[in-house]
């Protein structure tokens, strides 16, 4: 027996635990109908792995956990799933939500399971794996995940660990029994846990009102190999709380806002052992618990292995309940419990105690006094809280200055209350501020949330319209680019051509000079003829003279012909290349023939022989120009 300390406060309300330890444990009945929540933890609900309708095995996964703090759920015995829906389930709120019922089929039928063979051989993460697996939760505080608990990483080092035993709250009796009738199931949890995590001491916090308990768990320590103190603490409540267990036990106070593993301590409660023990051996997951169902209203107050889901009427039905003795039924301890109203909630994970009261034994509360400031309740309160300034900015809905005074710090023990001669319900306003705050804070979060997501929204538009907005200048860009270059482009073939026009239109012959040109050789031709002509009929002299001129007019004129005859095919088979004008073509053609007859019927008029040789002269240019221009007229008509 190693020293213990002492905490602060602390009640020592009527004890009422006799009743229900004259009994062993037993067996609770199976029910019909098994509602399993969701939520029985602290963290995310689980998330259901099976339909309505299904069948499934004692033992199987029915909900897997959801995120680093969540628990499987297991179904509890063999049956049907008949619905996934919202149920009565134990919470002060009193609201339903979502429960996987089950309807039982009384053949208790288990899936394949097995334990470990050799724990101690494998790698610490197989093992917590396995546990979380198994959906082990704490059962005697709030329902932590355990697999948590026992992950810590580096950043804590575990010299202590401590098995709370210290069951504190009157009227249960769960754990008492639990220790009477299975300490070596519970050493061998404690077992599991040192292997994990190591820790160079082991204390058990045990209260001096469980001498049995006490007597069987020195029973299965004799010749153990850990370093195991049975600590026996003086019964005072709430000397089960954490942090008061670790105060009495260690003498040290687990600073506000911390947890007991930042001082270098874990506790688990002998329930979580236990199923510790029965995940690692022999493969069970969490589907049942010890069950304290007690009060005057039952004939039989006894402690019940009960499976998870079983509904708190079958219960009371097994411990004989007086129906009309019934007053008030209560959820856990009278100091920390809350009333419900409703028989059909089922027992969960953390259900340790069901009290049907009578009248008598748990009256209607009397109706509340104003505070006369008496300070009672701050002399029996365990955190060292100001329970009257908490009360205060309750009520006032000064949340700000209740968080300040360490309102989070409340374990909600309920001593304040119980001590209050005012008949203040204490503890109810400081839910009502922690659930105000809370909400608060959720709202907060989530309006931070839509804050963040509104602005990521807006920086996302706004780079889009840059983004656009930069997109559209660099095609305008582009565009003012590819026009500039049409038009470089457009101007160099202007050049081009230009260039290249210029020596072809100096070097295209002019046609109307050729004709002027030929005319004029024609005409002089004619008078150097005349000339020559007169001169041979009159004899005159100089004759040869005048022979070698006309020669050379007749040359020159003939050359002339000839360029402006070329010139004119050449502007012809030009206008051919363009494409020609059918429609000038024909007036130029029909001009042709005009030209022709018109020269026909003066030759025939004209006695002037000089005159007619001219005239047949131009008649044969005139059919010959005619004849090309009916010919091409011919080409090109359509057919
Ligand atoms: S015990 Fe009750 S009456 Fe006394 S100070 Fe506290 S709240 Fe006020
Ligand atoms: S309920 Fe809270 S304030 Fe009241 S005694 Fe307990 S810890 Fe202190």
């Amino acid at each position: 027996m190693g020293k213990v300390f002492a905490f602060h406060g602390g009640v020592h309300p009527p004890e009422n635990k006799k009743q229900s330890t004259r009994t062993p444990i037993a067996q609770a009945p199976l029910p019909k109908m098994l509602y399993i929540p969701l939520q029985q933890h602290i963290g995310i609900a689980a998330n259901p792995v099976v339909n309505v309708g299904d069948r499934v095995l004692k033992g199987q996964l029915i909900a897997e956990p959801v995120g680093r703090i969540s628990a499987s759920l297991h179904a509890p015995t063999s049956g049907i799933v008949r619905s996934i829906g919202p149920h009565p389930v134990p919470h002060a709120s009193g609201l339903e939500s979502d429960c996987i019922t089950l309807e039982t089929d009384g053949q208790d039928e288990w899936i394949e399971h097995q334990g470990l063979q050799d724990y101690t051989r494998l790698e610490p993460s197989v093992l917590i794996e396995h546990i979380r697996q198994c959906g082990i939760a704490g059962m005697g505080g709030a329902g932590f995940p355990t697999d948590v608990k026992l992950h810590l990483g580096d950043d804590h080092i575990v010299n202590t660990l401590i098995i709370n035993a210290a069951e504190c709250e009157p009227y249960i009796t769960a754990d008492d029994m639990l220790m009477r009738e299975r300490a070596a199931d519970i050493l061998s949890g404690i077992r599991i846990i040192s292997h994990l995590l190591r820790p160079s001491h082991i204390m058990i916090g045990i209260e001096d009102n469980k001498p049995q308990a006490i007597h069987a768990l020195e029973a299965v320590l004799k010749g153990c190999e850990l370093n195991i103190d049975i600590r026996v603490v003086p019964t005072k409540y709430p000397s089960g709380g954490e942090r008061q267990l670790i105060q009495l036990l260690t003498g040290l106070e687990v600073p506000s806002g911390r947890i007991p593993a930042d001082i270098g301590i874990v506790c688990q409660n002998v329930g979580t052992a236990t199923a510790i023990h029965r995940a690692v051996h022999f493969g069970e997951p969490l589907i049942s618990r010890i069950v304290t169902v007690t009060g005057d209203a039952v004939a039989k107050p006894q402690n019940f292995e009960a499976l998870i889901g079983t509904p708190f009427a079958d219960l009371l039905e097994a411990a004989n309940l007086y129906e009309g003795r019934l007053f008030r039924l209560v959820m856990g301890g009278p100091m920390m419990g809350v009333t419900v109203a409703h028989d059909q909630i089922p027992v969960i994970k953390t259900t340790n105690c069901i009290i049907a009261a009578s009248d008598e034994e748990m009256p209607q509360a009397p109706p509340e006094q104003p505070c006369i400031r008496c300070n009672m309740c701050e002399q029996v309160c365990p955190v060292t809280l100001l329970p009257q300034q908490l009360y205060w900015f309750s009520k006032g809905r000064e949340f700000d200055k209740a968080r300040n005074h360490n309102l989070f710090d409340c374990i909600e023990c309920g001593a304040c209350a119980y001590v209050c001669p005012s008949s203040i319900p204490l503890v109810q306003y400081y839910r009502f501020a922690k659930s105000e705050i809370r909400t608060e804070e959720a709202e907060q979060r989530k309006a931070d949330h839509a804050r963040q997501r509104f602005e990521a929204r807006q920086a996302r538009l706004e780079r889009e319209q840059a983004e656009k907005e930069a997109r559209r200048k660099a095609r305008a860009e582009e565009a003012a680019r590819a026009q500039q270059s049409r038009k470089n482009t457009e101007a160099e073939k202007a050049q081009s051509a230009s260039d290249s026009a210029a020596p072809a239109a100096s070097a295209a012959p002019d046609l109307k000079q050729l004709k002027t040109a030929a005319a004029v050789a024609r005409t002089k031709l004619k008078k150097a003829r005349d000339a020559f002509k007169n001169a041979e009929d009159k004899g005159l002299d100089g004759i040869d003279a005048l022979r070698a001129t006309l020669t050379d007019l007749e040359q020159k004129s003939e050359e002339a012909e000839q360029a402006f005859k070329a010139a004119e095919q050449a502007e012809a088979a030009a206008a051919a290349e363009k494409g020609v004008d059918l429609k000038q073509l024909k007036i130029d053609a029909a001009m042709a023939r005009a030209a022709v007859t018109k020269l026909e019927r003066a030759l025939t008029k004209t006695e002037d022989e000089q005159a007619r040789r001219e005239m047949e002269t131009e008649l044969v240019e005139a059919r010959k120009k005619s004849d090309a221009l009916n010919q091409s007229l011919s080409e090109h008509s359509p057919a």
